[in-house]
């Protein structure tokens, strides 16, 4: 992963270059952007100066056309021609007023009769009357029958632009008349214009202007050439060459001249213009890098994080595998150790088993002892009968025999089936044979303790869940205990009942012992708590008789006999079917 120092490091760079490119842009952009402002500037003000030029030039030839055709028309009138009649009748006078007639009529600035040697006949206002030197080239182009044409100028109020022809008798030049056409209002519209509009004649002085300073002055001495070639500055202002056009009639130049200071504002505008937008783009440009690294710095973050979140749960998940691993493993070495408990429980069950069969050996042989002495008699008297040729006693002694074997052959199968190792299953077992076999196996020892075994069994077999041999061991082991209790007493008793239930059969196994004492009835299902001398009991049978009635899901109790006596009460979980199993 990209480090955030790495990210920083590049954003800097990114951004120096960026900067380096706008500088260059922006540079680039706003010389392009003035130069075109520029330029179009100067096109337009190019275009409007053309304009102005274009409708400036039209108005002056219109007026100079009209009185351009004033003295021709005028040379043929009779009342002129007559003015240089030799019998005209004071000619000055009658001139004088013709002239000041034309000139009120068509608003001339001067009418003036001339002799054909030049000599003045009359004048309106006597305005140009002493300048004889323009008046006679104005004549001599009357005296060659052309239309004169003169500027006149005596100084910058009085300017004017004559028109002169001849006046002709019979073809023969008898005198001239020239109109004098006024500018005054030609500059007064000019004046209207911001920019400067004049008129140049043939010597290049400033003739008609719309700037009075200017008037009759050089152009050269108010021009100053300026570096762009076809420009000119006058005052500060930029003259253009090509807008200036020659008026050929006249043989003077009108001049349009355009204030450079729009161009230069363009230029300053299409300058800032570009400079704005490069620093606009500029800035969009470097806030994106900047919201770039800020994203790539977040980018890293959220995967820092993430990496971390993903280390962790890593580190969560496998600490968890390995509390599961250890978990099992303990979980297994806790299923071996109750497995060899069980094998423990199972060994011990057998040893308290054997322990009790130890016990009984000595009342055991003694009931086996007892009907091998009796058959050995019964079978002696067999003999002594058969010798005799009685018959009818042997038969009876053999039967006696017959019976005395049944009954040994009974207490072998019994203390074979009690000495077999338990199994561990748990079925439905017929609980009746299990009290009478354990009677069968603790009769001997009752016997000789003289104490009187009293079982009413029920009609039903009453089954319950158990095993067949492990309930045999319960209830031996109770009776032997009511024996031992018993022992020494006349009148002993011990007797089994059982109450069957639907869910519960209960047998109470109860002698008219000493019992128990209080203080002892939870302490005699302890391991290894006994009241017996040494040798006589090891004190585990009622511990080992109580688990093996939980195993079963029932209980071991201890209550206290009608007489006195111990009650040990068995509750064991009654079984539907009848039919009892094998084990
Ligand atoms: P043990 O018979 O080896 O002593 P038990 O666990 O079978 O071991 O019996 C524990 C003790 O309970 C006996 O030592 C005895 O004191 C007492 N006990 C058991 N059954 C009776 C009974 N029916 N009457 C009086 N005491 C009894």
């Amino acid at each position: 992963m990209v480090s955030g120092a790495a990210i920083r490091r590049n954003t800097r760079r990114t951004r120096l270059a960026m900067v380096c490119l706008i500088c260059l842009f922006g540079v680039a952009a706003v010389f392009i952007s003035a130069g075109w402002w520029h330029q179009r500037a100067e096109e337009q003000l190019a275009n409007k100066a053309a304009e102005t030029l274009a409708v400036q030039a039209e108005a002056l030839s219109g007026i100079l056309d009209k009185y351009r055709l004033l003295p021709p028309l005028l040379s043929r009138e009779p009342s002129v021609t007559a003015l240089f009649q030799p019998d005209a009748v004071n000619p000055q006078e009658a001139a004088r007023r013709k002239a000041v007639e034309i000139a009120g009529m068509s608003g001339a600035k001067e009418v003036a009769f001339f002799h054909p040697d030049g000599r003045v006949l009359a004048t309106a206002s006597s305005l140009f009357s002493d300048n004889i030197d323009e008046q006679s080239r104005l004549l001599v182009a009357v005296q060659q029958g052309r239309l004169g044409r003169q500027t006149v100028s005596l100084d910058s109020e009085q300017r004017a632009y004559g028109f002169a022809f001849g006046i002709r008798d019979n073809n023969r030049l008898i005198g001239a008349i020239a109109v004098y056409v006024d500018f005054d209002p030609v500059e007064a519209t000019w004046s209207l214009s911001d920019n400067p509009i004049f008129v140049t004649d043939r010597l290049g002085t400033v003739f008609l202007t719309n700037r009075p300073q200017w008037r009759l002055k050089p152009l050269s001495q108010l021009m100053t050439q300026s570096g762009a070639p076809g420009h000119y500055m006058v005052d500060g202002k930029i003259l253009h060459s090509d807008l200036t056009r020659d008026l050929p009639l006249l043989d003077w130049q009108l001049h349009v001249l355009s204030d450079e200071r729009p161009m230069r504002t363009a230029w300053w505008t299409g300058a800032t213009i570009a400079a704005l937008v490069s620093a606009l783009l500029g800035g969009i440009a470097l806030f994106m890098v900047q919201r770039r690294e800020a994203h790539q710095l977040r980018m890293r973050r959220d995967r820092a994080s993430a990496l971390r979140l993903e280390r962790l749960v890593r580190e969560r998940t496998r600490a968890l595998s390995d509390t599961n691993i250890s978990l099992s493993r303990e979980v297994d070495e806790r299923r071996i150790a109750e497995e060899q408990l069980r094998l423990a429980q199972a060994e011990l069950v057998q040893a308290a088993k054997l322990a009790a069969l130890g016990q009984m050996s000595a009342a055991l042989s003694h009931e086996f002892n007892q009907p091998l002495t009796a058959i050995r008699t019964y079978a002696d008297n067999a003999v002594r009968f058969l010798e005799k040729g009685r018959s009818d006693s042997v038969t009876d002694n053999l039967t006696r025999i017959n019976g005395l074997v049944e009954r040994m052959a009974g207490l072998s199968r019994s203390l074979l089936s009690f000495s077999r190792k338990p199994g561990t299953t748990i079925k439905s077992v017929p609980l009746v044979p299990i009290i009478d076999e354990a009677l069968m196996l603790a009769r001997p020892g009752a016997k000789k303790a003289g104490v009187a075994l009293n079982f009413k069994p029920v009609e039903s077999p009453c089954a319950v869940f158990g095993g067949q041999i492990r309930l045999s061991q319960v209830f031996v082991n109770l009776i032997n205990n009511g024996v031992d209790a018993l022992a020494g007493r006349e009148d002993g008793e011990l007797s089994i009942c059982i109450q069957p239930g639907t869910n519960e059969t209960i047998v109470r196994v109860v002698d008219n012992g000493p019992g128990i004492p209080p203080d002892q009835k939870i302490s005699i299902f302890e391991p290894f708590f006994t009241t017996k001398d040494v040798g006589s009991g090891i004190g585990i049978g009622l511990s080992i008789a109580s688990s093996i009635v939980r195993d079963f899901g029932g209980s071991l109790e201890v209550e206290d006999g009608v007489d006195g006596g111990a009650c040990f009460v068995v509750r064991l979980k009654s079984a539907q079917e009848t039919k009892a199993a094998a084990e």
